[in-house]
């Protein structure tokens, strides 16, 4: 399941898979190829503008350039602008990431004329009669249509709960393994409404950092999450892909060596971006759990968007960057996010400034008190803490007063737990303190 909330902050909306089968491929087909065919025109056209007028065309441009194609024709009229939207967010996803320094990021590119993309459905592109989905295709065509189980639109909440959902796009995607074709896949998203939150209860506060998450509770509960485990495979993983870079840059672009390697790149980081996904799903699983199981209404996480921009910006050079380029913050907040909202926590994102540079305790603000090897020292009041919690603690205490610094803490810290990844029963569980 996937969460987005273009719409609302609190609006859930989840997407359900139904595999196909292949004796469905035929029948998809032809409007899987037309899409591709869009995209393939949409690099064209890209680079034949940039290279006659010097300026990459606009996505309004290339929708009204392709209406008078045939592969604009079998597709229904928003499938196919689906298709030149999903380019332009391609684009502007790689020229953000050359703007963090991934300068081993390729541009958008063609891809092979056999290719089956994947076709969206948006609202006015499909209809529900019962449990089948009828998906529209030019006007001249006839729909597929697709019979869906008993049950198909009930999205089961953590609670046990059924939850009747409104269908709000269809995608049709092929699930491709070693060049073939093994199945057809439905990705149907559901709109579950605004899920209402709980306006009152206890905070936590969340401070992450590359290979540690430490956070702290309104109750005075601390908790350290050591997560160096996915921290090295993310950086296992960079290596690895940076290997690959290396090799396939001596070699001519689209020359038979050069597709070996990319397939075989493919491949590899497919299979470590799972293991990386099993582990943030069970990390922010864990983090949406502990906060239901408090009752706490409100989950404060550092924003972000601060330290991308003085990354950016080179303010805080390279430790900011470092931040940045290791684990994925993005996705673990998204993550975390559309999990509490199952639960009915909101998540809230807010300033970490002073946030490592202060005492949790008396407030007073001396950078130099955070010693090296992740120990907080405060030489006014004697505290000694782990660095990261001093700086969940701090976030919490922002949130409720605006400042961490200046003010003693409201509270009374209790015990400590510390979590860290299981092997054997891939979860992270709560292990002795001296073990971390
Ligand atoms: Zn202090």
């Amino acid at each position: 399941m996937a969460w987005s909330d273009k719409s609302h902050p609190h609006r859930l909306l989840l997407t359900k898979q139904f595999p196909l089968g292949l004796e469905m491929l035929s029948v998809f087909q032809p409007a899987m190829l037309a899409a591709n065919r869009i995209w393939n025109s949409c690099v064209w056209h890209s680079r034949e503008a940039f290279r006659q007028e010097n300026r990459w065309p606009t996505e309004a441009e290339l929708k009204a350039k392709f209406k008078s194609f045939a592969a604009w024709h079998e597709l229904h009229s928003q499938s196919a602008q689906a298709v030149v939207e999903e380019y332009f967010e391609a684009v502007s996803s790689y020229s953000r990431h050359r703007e963090n320094g991934h300068l081993e990021m390729n541009p958008p590119n063609f891809k092979p004329k056999n290719h089956l993309r994947t076709v969206t459905w948006k609202r006015q592109g499909f209809d529900v009669e019962d449990n089948t989905l009828v998906l529209k295709l030019s006007r001249k065509k006839e729909p597929i249509k697709v019979a869906l189980p008993e049950g198909w639109n009930v999205v089961t909440l953590p609670d046990g709960i059924g939850m009747k959902g409104v269908p709000v796009e269809v995608k049709v995607k092929a699930v491709v393994r070693r060049r073939k074709v093994e199945n057809l896949v439905l990705h149907v998203t559901f709109d579950l409404g605004v899920v209402p939150v709980y306006r009152t209860g206890a905070v936590s506060a969340y401070d992450y950092n590359s290979g540690l998450v430490a956070r702290a509770a309104l109750s005075g509960q601390l908790d350290l999450f050591v997560c160096r485990e996915l921290l090295s495979l993310v950086q296992y993983r960079n290596k690895v892909l940076a290997e690959f870079q290396e090799k396939m840059s001596r070699l001519k672009e689209g020359s038979r060596r050069w597709r070996k390697l990319s397939r075989a790149k493919a491949r590899k980081l497919r299979k470590l971006d799972r293991r990386i996904r099993q582990m943030e799903h069970a990390l922010t699983k864990l983090f949406a759990e502990l906060d239901e199981a408090e009752g706490v209404a409100f989950a404060v996480v550092g924003d972000l968007t601060n330290l991308r921009r003085s990354a950016r910006t080179g303010m805080k050079g390279r430790k900011a960057t470092q931040k940045i380029n290791q684990m994925a913050y993005d996705r673990l907040h998204a993550e975390q996010r559309y999990k509490n909202l199952m639960r009915g926590v909101q998540t809230d994102p807010w300033t970490e400034k002073n946030t490592s540079s202060a005492c949790c305790l008396c407030g007073t603000r001396n950078p130099a008190w955070r010693k090296h090897r992740g120990l907080w020292v405060c030489r006014k009041c004697g505290l000694i803490l782990q660095a990261d919690l001093n700086g969940a603690a701090n976030l919490l205490k922002q949130y409720l007063f605006g400042s961490c610094t200046g003010r003693e803490l409201p509270f009374a810290f209790g015990e400590s737990r510390v979590w860290r990844w299981d092997k054997r029963s891939n979860k992270f569980e709560q292990v002795s303190p001296r073990a971390a």
